[in-house]
Order: C-alpha cells, then sequence, then structure tokens
C-alpha cells in the first residue's frame, strides 16, 4: 500500500479500505465482510447502498449543487424544511441547516442566548447541562458535554457548563423507586438553577437517551416531564439533542416523544441524512422565530454549507424512505427483538452487567462484577477490547464511555440500520457473543 496521509483516529495504525456497502452489510477492498451493527457512528440508520437516495443525490447535482444561504432557497431546502415541520412536536416549525450534530447544538446554544438578548435579557447566557452527556467536539458543543474523556486536554478553554447528573436506571441507588430517582435527578436541574440564578440561565440541554457518553442510557418515565415543568418554572429553554435519537432510532419521530414532552429547540443530525451526505439541523419553535423576527431579524448562526440544495435533497429522499418503509415503527418492533436478545447475553455472560436500550439504540455495559456492578478501569480499555474483537469477526459496534472513572463503566452501542431483519439480528448477537465471550476468557487469562 502507498504511504497514507490521512490523519486517522488511532495514528500509526493501518485502517481497511472500504469497498462498498449493501443493506447491513459492508465490504472492504480485500472482501471482507462486516455487519454494520452500530451504522457506523449511530448514523447510516437506512442502510447502505440505497438507490433512490443516489438517485436524489444525481438529480440534485444535475440542478444546482451549491448556492449560498445569503442569495437563495431552493426547492430542496424549502420541502425538507417544511417535512421537518410535520414530523417535529408542537410548534417546532422553523429549521436552521448545518452540516454536522456539533454545529447543530452550538447553533442551539448561540439561538437560546441570542433569544434572551432579544427579549432584553442579556445576562440569561449561561446552559446547564449533564455529566455523562455528549453534544458535540467544537468547543462551544464540547462546553455542554458531559465527556470527561474528550473534555480534558481543553477544560481551562471550556465554558463552566455541565452541572447535574442524569438519571442512569442501572447505578440508581438500590432503596429508591424509579419514580422517586427519576424526580430526585430532574430536581438537580431545579437546584443547579437556582444556585446559577434564573437570571443567568438561557437553556438546559440533553439528550433524550444518553448515548456515546454512556451507552443508551433511558431515563425513567417522569424524568423529562419534570424537566419540561422546572423549566418553564424558570423560564429556561429546553433543548433536546436528537442528533442521535432522532429521525426514528428509537422507535419514535424524535426520542422525546417517548414522554410527550415537547422541547423549545432541537438538534437533529445522523440519521437526518442517514451518513449519505453531511446534514444536520436545529429546529426551533415558532415563540422563539417570531422573538428573533420582531427583534434584530436575523439569526447570527450559519456556515458557508448551511441550507445547500444539495445535501437538502438528499436528506429529504432519506426522509421519505423512512415514511415509505415505516422505519420508525420496524425500529421500535426489531429494537425490541434486539434488546429481548442483548438480555439473553447479559443473563448468560458475566462480562456483561446490562443491557438496555430503546428501539433500535441499544447497548451492553461491561462490567468487573455482576453482583456489585463493579466497573472496570477505564485504563483497562475493556470496551475497546470488545469492539476490536467484534471488528476481527465481521461485526461493527460503537463505544460509549463518557470517561468517568468508577462512576461509569464501558459500554458498548449496538445501533444496526432500521432495516435490519430478525435473522439479521440473530446472525449479530452471534457475532457480538463471540466477541463478548473471547474478551472474557482474555481477561480470566
Ligand atoms: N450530539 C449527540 C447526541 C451526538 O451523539 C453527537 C455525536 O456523536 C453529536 C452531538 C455531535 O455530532 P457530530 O459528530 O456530527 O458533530
Amino acid at each position: 500500500m502507498t504511504k497514507s496521509y490521512v490523519i486517522k483516529p488511532e495514528l500509526g495504525k493501518e485502517y481497511p479500505v472500504i469497498s462498498h456497502g449493501k443493506g447491513i452489510y459492508l465490504y472492504d477492498k480485500e472482501g471482507n465482510r462486516y455487519i454494520d451493527g452500530s451504522s457506523g457512528a449511530v448514523t447510516a440508520s437506512i442502510g447502505h447502498g440505497v438507490e433512490e437516495v443516489a438517485e436524489a443525490m444525481y438529480a440534485q447535482a444535475k440542478e444546482v449543487s451549491f448556492v449560498y444561504r445569503s442569495h437563495f432557497s431552493s426547492d430542496a431546502v424549502e420541502k425538507l424544511a417544511a417535512k421537518l415541520a410535520e414530523w417535529a412536536p408542537g410548534s417546532l416549525n422553523w429549521t436552521f441547516f448545518v452540516s454536522s450534530g456539533s454545529e447543530a447544538t452550538e447553533t442551539a446554544q448561540k439561538i437560546a442566548i441570542q433569544y434572551w438578548q432579544e427579549k432584553g435579557r442579556p445576562t440569561k447566557n449561561r446552559i446547564i447541562s449533564r455529566w455523562m452527556s455528549y453534544h458535540g467536539i467544537t468547543m462551544g458543543a464540547l462546553s455542554m458535554s458531559g465527556h470527561v474523556l474528550r473534555r480534558k486536554r481543553f477544560t481551562s478553554l471550556l465554558a463552566d457548563y455541565p452541572a447535574i447528573t442524569g438519571p442512569y436506571p442501572y447505578r440508581k441507588p438500590e432503596d429508591m423507586s424509579l419514580e422517586a430517582y427519576a424526580l430526585a435527578c430532574a430536581n438537580e436541574l431545579e437546584t443547579a438553577i437556582l444556585r446559577v440564578g434564573p437570571e443567568q440561565v438561557a437553556a438546559f440541554i440533553a439528550e433524550p437517551v444518553i448515548g456515546a457518553s454512556g451507552g443508551a442510557v433511558v431515563p425513567p418515565n417522569g424524568y423529562f416531564q419534570r424537566i419540561r415543568e422546572i423549566c418553564d418554572k424558570y423560564e429556561v429553554l429546553f433543548i433536546a439533542d436528537e442528533v442521535m435519537t432522532g429521525v426514528g432510532r428509537t422507535g419514535k419521530a424524535f426520542g422525546i416523544d417517548h414522554w410527550d414532552v415537547v422541547p423549545d429547540l432541537m438538534a437533529l443530525g445522523k440519521g437526518m441524512s442517514a451518513g449519505y451526505t453531511p446534514m444536520a439541523a436545529t429546529i426551533v419553535s415558532d415563540e422563539i422565530i417570531e422573538t428573533i423576527t420582531k427583534g434584530s431579524g436575523s439569526i447570527m448562526a450559519g456556515h458557508t454549507y448551511s441550507a445547500n440544495p444539495q445535501s437538502a435533497a438528499v436528506s429529504l429522499a432519506v426522509l421519505n424512505y423512512v415514511e415509505k418503509h415505516q422505519l420508525v415503527d420496524k425500529a421500535a418492533e426489531q429494537g425490541a427483538y434486539l434488546l429481548a436478545r442483548l438480555k439473553e447475553l447479559a443473563n448468560e455472560l458475566p462480562l456483561i452487567g446490562d443491557a438496555r436500550g430503546l428501539g433500535m439504540l441499544c447497548a451492553l455495559e461491561l462490567v468487573k462484577n455482576k453482583q456489585t456492578k463493579e466497573p472496570f478501569a477505564l485504563s483497562q480499555g475493556v470496551g475497546g477490547k470488545v469492539i476490536e474483537k467484534a471488528f476481527e469477526k465481521g461485526l461493527l459496534i460503537y463505544p460509549a464511555m463518557g470517561g468517568i472513572e468508577g462512576v461509569a463503566g464501558d459500554a458498548v452501542i449496538i445501533s444496526p440500520p432500521l432495516t435490519i431483519t430478525t435473522e439479521q439480528i440473530d446472525e449479530l448477537i452471534s457475532l457480538l457473543k463471540e466477541a463478548v465471550v473471547a474478551v472474557q476468557q482474555e481477561l480470566q487469562d
């Protein structure tokens, strides 16, 4: 192979070169086949090589791929925004287009701050977020992220945001009911707002289901309902980060729909274009847009590629595909089967402390001691070992560890395309089992 000049995740390591993909499968140039058991980075939710999307891509490229959003709108962005308004709950009717999840959450942060400025309350400019969360890698998004591992090198440059702990049912105090735990966790937000002062707080941000920093951690019922009440009480906007959970991944259009809670802003990415193009969005309520329209009349955000017709046409084709094949319902049905199979593994294998998830966003938490739930030291990299073993066996899964030593265990995310069949889930499970058993064996030796 010729020398590579690409900066790869692990410098010095050689990565297989991809050839092509079809459905849930990916093939490298050596002819090896992989089950895409995590949809890449929880992204390729309609599977690979979908013809309709390729055709929509080509059709748009023949017309026009790029125009600057200050010069033109396009049919593609207009139709896509209208479709998102149909999908999104409440009065979340307005879309600001960006190209990545980090841009989407950071734009939400900026719009929330601007909203309060337009209302004549400029001191409301801080965002409360949670430890064990991930909202992106740019400095604003990282400031809101409680992903200790990713924050570490930049801590002194970040705004001092994360303030509360999210609910983590697997590790809740044993003598507390789930209902009481949900309320206690949500009430931490009230304490944090009072500590900071409501006049300083613009918004609260949370992932409906915690993804990359915890591994499909599903909050108990009642949590987000109470969060909404607290936000309303103290005039704090609620930003739902749906970058991982949005567009059907959890078996509803959006993760937050499981609790019938309507946020003020929503960040989307990943499944919005299912990896066919970089595309993401911040969706905003009528009230926010009306306030800004009456005020300065313009949102202070945006990137060169914001609202480009090429990405919009592709994302529209992806949403049409999700609707046509009823993939939101499929995610709920097949996700329930996937979770049941993962729970079987957890019952069988001592390395697995917990199997959890919602829809097609599932995870296994790996523990040193199943009885006490003692996590592994992060330096042992047990999650990484399972991922590596699975890779060798032709199964791709995704890491989830927020890097909070002693607080959270290693987890691996299993989140295949929403199109996966029952037989393919069985195939995935048997490879996953082999990988976990192999690591268990290694740890015993
Ligand atoms: N928000 C959530 C919930 C995510 O899971 C991610 C990425 O994993 C992001 C934001 C950042 O998205 P991106 O990597 O596209 O910038």
